[in-house]
This record gives structure tokens, C-alpha cells and sequence, in this order.
């Protein structure tokens, strides 16, 4: 079995982690998409797809089994968007996701979609972590310490808090 997992990862963090432990029990082979890969430096989206690779590829290091993150580019056009995601994907044959539109798009296309639960919703989100590294809360303990490496490499507070400033 060939999975495939769709997410923003801005950034990637506990909540995705446990969901894709939890997928890589069921699945030999896993798909990570990184879903609106064109945006960066924007409040909602701060970190390019470039570096979205990176976190992932470090967090799921002591994954055993084939991991492909594929960056995937917004195309506006939902009613085409699940061929577009078939075009960069390899073959898969079920996807996790918790996304409504998500859930539905593949759904109308034949293919089979399961919803993982929930994990820790309440502070495991990536509008969450992004509020706390802009008013300096602690946001460490909720992603993966590699995830965490790669944010400080990237000097990518500054840049969160550099997006969050109004004009002067
Ligand atoms: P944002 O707040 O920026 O939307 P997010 O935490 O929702 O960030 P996404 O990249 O939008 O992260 O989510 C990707 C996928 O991960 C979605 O299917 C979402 O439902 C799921 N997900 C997000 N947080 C959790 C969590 N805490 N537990 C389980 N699944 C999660
Ligand atoms: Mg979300």
C-alpha cells in the first residue's frame, strides 16, 4: 500500500508527526504532499517548500520504509486538482486527510480517503504555533526537535515576526 498525506506543514509539527507514525503502521510506502508549495513569506504561509522538504525529511529520518515529500503548486481549479496532484505524485492507493475539500475532492474521484483523528487540536496547529513564535510563547515543545533545528537554521522567528509587522 501506497499512502499519500497532504498538508501545508507551516511549519510541520507533533500533530502531523502522529498522524504519519500512524499511517506509516498501515502503509509500506508513504507520499508526503506539500500542499500551496508557491507561497512563502506570507503570515499564513512563512516557509518555502524548499524548506517545508526539509523538515519533513529530518523528522521522519527514523521512518524505515520509502518516504517521497513532493512539493504540489496551487492550481486554483479544485474541479481538476486531484489529476493535477496524480501528475506529481507516484501511484497511490489511499489518502489520510481531515480536509473537508480535501475529503471530497478524492471521494468524487474514486479514491479511497481515510480521516485520521485528532491529535491535541487545541495547541497541535500550525495557526497555533504561529501566533506563539509572534508573541513569544513557547512553541519548542510542539514540533519535532529536528523541525525545531531547521527553523533556527533558517532564522525563520525573525522572519515570522518581520511578516507580522505593519508598515512604518
Ligand atoms: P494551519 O493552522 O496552518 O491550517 P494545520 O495544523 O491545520 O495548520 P495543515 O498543514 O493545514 O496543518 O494540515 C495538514 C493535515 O494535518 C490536515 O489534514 C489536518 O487535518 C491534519 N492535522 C493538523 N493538525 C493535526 C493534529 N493536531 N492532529 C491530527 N491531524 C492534524
Ligand atoms: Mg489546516
Amino acid at each position: 500500500i501506497r499512502a499519500l498525506y497532504i498538508g501545508r506543514f507551516q511549519p510541520y509539527h507533533n500533530g502531523h508527526q502522529y498522524v504519519i507514525d500512524h499511517i506509516a503502521k498501515e502503509a509500506d510506502e508513504l507520499i508526503i504532499g506539500i500542499g500551496t508549495a508557491q507561497l512563502s513569506h506570507e503570515p499564513a504561509d512563512p516557509f518555502t517548500a524548499g524548506e517545508r522538504i526539509l523538515m519533513i525529511t529530518r523528522a521522519l529520518q527514523k521512518i524505515q520504509k520509502p518516504v517521497y515529500v513532493i512539493p504540489l503548486e496551487d492550481i486554483n481549479r479544485n474541479a481538476l486538482w486531484v489529476s493535477h496532484v496524480r501528475a506529481m505524485t507516484p501511484p497511490f492507493d489511499r489518502v489520510y486527510s481531515g480536509n473537508p475539500l480535501v475529503i471530497r475532492l478524492f471521494f468524487e474521484a474514486g479514491i479511497r480517503v481515510l480521516t485520521p483523528a485528532m491529535y491535541e487540536r487545541g495547541t497541535l496547529s500550525g495557526t497555533t504555533i504561529r501566533e506563539r513564535m509572534v508573541c513569544g510563547d513557547n512553541w519548542e515543545d510542539l514540533v519535532p526537535v529536528p523541525v525545531c533545528q531547521v527553523i533556527r537554521e533558517i532564522d525563520g522567528v525573525s522572519r515570522i515576526l518581520v511578516l507580522a509587522r505593519d508598515d512604518m
